[in-house]
């Protein structure tokens, strides 16, 4: 391995993040709990519930997983969310797999959405919408994984900080190989929101993401472009993947020197000489997309209190 490359985990990331959830629970007292419902067998889904079980018991959140049948859950999330002792619930995708799983999302009551994955969070994020009430008090909830990217993107130092906040990512060029509705699309939205260039790569196509020329607009449009993923890929600064496939392999040779390279699949999407052209490669994001799942409950905790005061 080249020492010019630098392999940044996702558990480094996500440990400041655990710490300050961990202090901040211990020190206003309070044990937010989270419902996570498991409805399939997808060994993925499994992993991914025994991770949060072990991360909420680390940090004092009270997790309880509830195995259901599918065709029972629709009735549990309507239970859950009239149970006032539950702040956050969330579901193990797929459960139907396709609109049927879209519909299931957008049961979950928006106050106890720790996923960010209904209607109006994910409208939120399509139209740069950054606060849910009027006079600006409460933060819009932001999908789990697109906000760990996010988060993982400020660690690294590909925002700016010295722009103002919103901008931060103006002059960056960025691809995403993944365009769902889970991850793909609203991460290449939440990055064009923040003033950079994303091409949003996906099995139909390639489309171009930003807010303009001098970032003018206030939120990102979408333009379909004519370019090969080669032609994209070796523009940008960062290339984030996400195909779920142990097949698919980015080609080395089209990334551009000193790249930052960043999966999200759970296969290994890069080239095993991934880290002889990238500067910074993160081979996996699923700690710090637990980390944002706690984070958003804490938030979702304090929302439910301040709106039962009210
Ligand atoms: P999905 O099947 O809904 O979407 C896959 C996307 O990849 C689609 O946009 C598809 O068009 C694109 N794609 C497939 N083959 C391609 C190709 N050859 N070239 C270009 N694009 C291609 O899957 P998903 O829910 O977005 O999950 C994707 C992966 O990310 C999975 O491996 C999943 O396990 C992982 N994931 C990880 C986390 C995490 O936090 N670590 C969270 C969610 C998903």
């Amino acid at each position: 391995m080249p020492a010019s490359c630098k392999t940044i985990l996702a558990s480094r990331v996500s440990a400041s993040f655990r710490d300050q959830i961990k202090q901040d629970i211990k020190e206003r007292n309070i044990r937010p709990k989270l419902v996570g419902f498991l409805a399939n067998e997808d060994p993925a889904a499994s992993k991914y519930a025994e991770w949060t079980a072990k991360t909420c018991a680390e940090t004092g959140v009270e997790f309880e997983l509830r195995k259901v049948d599918k065709n029972d859950l629709e009735e549990k999330i309507t239970e859950a969310n009239e149970d006032k002792s539950i702040n956050g619930i969330m579901i193990y995708y797929p459960v139907y797999g396709g609109k049927q799983d879209l519909y299931l999302q957008s049961c979950v009551s928006t106050l106890k959405d720790v996923e960010g994955l209904c209607h109006k969070f994910v409208y939120n994020v399509y139209h740069n919408i950054r606060y849910v009430d009027d006079n600006e008090t409460m933060k819009c909830i932001i999908p789990c994984t697109p906000l760990a990217i996010v988060k993982i993107l400020e660690y690294i130092g590909v925002y700016n900080s010295v722009l103002p906040y919103g901008n931060r990512l103006y002059g960056r060029t960025i691809t995403v190989v993944n365009r769902s509705e889970i991850v793909g699309r609203p991460l290449a939205a939440l990055l064009a929101n923040d003033g950079a260039k994303v091409f949003s790569v996906d099995v139909n196509g390639i489309q171009v993401f930003t807010r303009g020329t001098g970032i003018k607009l206030s939120a990102h449009k979408v333009e379909d472009v004519d370019l090969s993923v080669e032609e994209v890929v070796s523009q940008s600064d960062v290339v984030i993947t996400g195909v779920p496939t142990p097949k698919y392999k980015l080609p080395t040779a089209y990334l551009k020197d000193g790249v930052i390279a960043i999966n999200f699949s759970s296969f290994a999407n890069f080239e095993d000489d991934v880290k002889t052209r990238a500067s910074i490669f993160v081979p996996s994001v699923g700690k710090v997309t637990v980390a944002m799942l706690e984070r958003n409950l804490l938030r979702l905790h304090d929302y439910q209190n301040n709106l039962t005061e009210k």
